[in-house]
């Protein structure tokens, strides 16, 4: 079953591969920080509590995030596979999303776990800063989102290895190549 997770660190290209595999896999890519992007610019109330964190590199509080992501996946779309792309964040995410899916006689079928050496991030990220100008790439705050990475959610992939969910790929190349990486490892 498609029930997939992609964890890696920001700017190893989880969102760009989310899209083009679950594109090929025909279930929805559902990625928690477009979500709160698009609330922000949209200025709901969701968007208006997760602002601050996110423009400081921060975790929005699970409560908030973890009811978003339960209302997401009890969409239609989503009954039969998704891929999540930026959740779960930390382990108490981790327990959450097994409730929320339990709750659905579901389980997590497997984790892509997208990897890249840490210059070669800082690098991408300093790119898409200048060519995207999202609130929190520019240096100081990418710094910390890294270090929030390392603290909160590395751990989850021997959380995830331990269930033998967890297939590696190298985010270094082309994206095309990283892609086909990613659909052979699915195969
Ligand atoms: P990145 O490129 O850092 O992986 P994302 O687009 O996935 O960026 O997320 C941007 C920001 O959105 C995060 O730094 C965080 O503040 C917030 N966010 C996204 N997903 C979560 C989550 N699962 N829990 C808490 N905060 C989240």
């Amino acid at each position: 079953m498609n029930r997939l997770l992609i964890i890696g660190p920001p700017g190893a290209g989880k969102g760009t591969q989310a899209v083009k595999i679950a594109e090929k896999l025909n279930i929805p890519a559902i990625s928690t920080g477009d979500i709160f992007r698009k609330n922000i610019k949209e200025e709901t109330e969701l968007g208006k509590e997760a602002k601050s964190y996110i423009d400081s590199g921060n975790l929005v509080p699970d409560s908030v995030t973890n009811r978003m992501v339960r209302s997401r996946l009890a969409e239609a779309d989503a009954a039969e596979g998704f891929l999540l792309d930026g959740y779960p964040r930390n382990p108490a995410q981790v327990t959450e999303l097994d409730a929320i899916l339990s709750d659905m006689g579901q389980q997590v079928d497997k984790v892509l776990l997208l990897v890249a050496d840490n210059d070669e991030l800082v690098q991408r990220l300093l790119a898409r800063a200048a060519k995207e100008g999202r609130s929190d790439d520019n240096e100081e705050v990418i710094r910390h989102r890294l270090k929030v990475y390392a603290e909160e959610t590395q751990p989850l992939i021997s959380l995830y290895s331990q269930r033998g969910l967890v297939t590696e790929i190298d985010g270094l190349g082309e994206i095309e190549e990283v892609t086909s990486r990613i659909m052979a490892a699915l195969a």
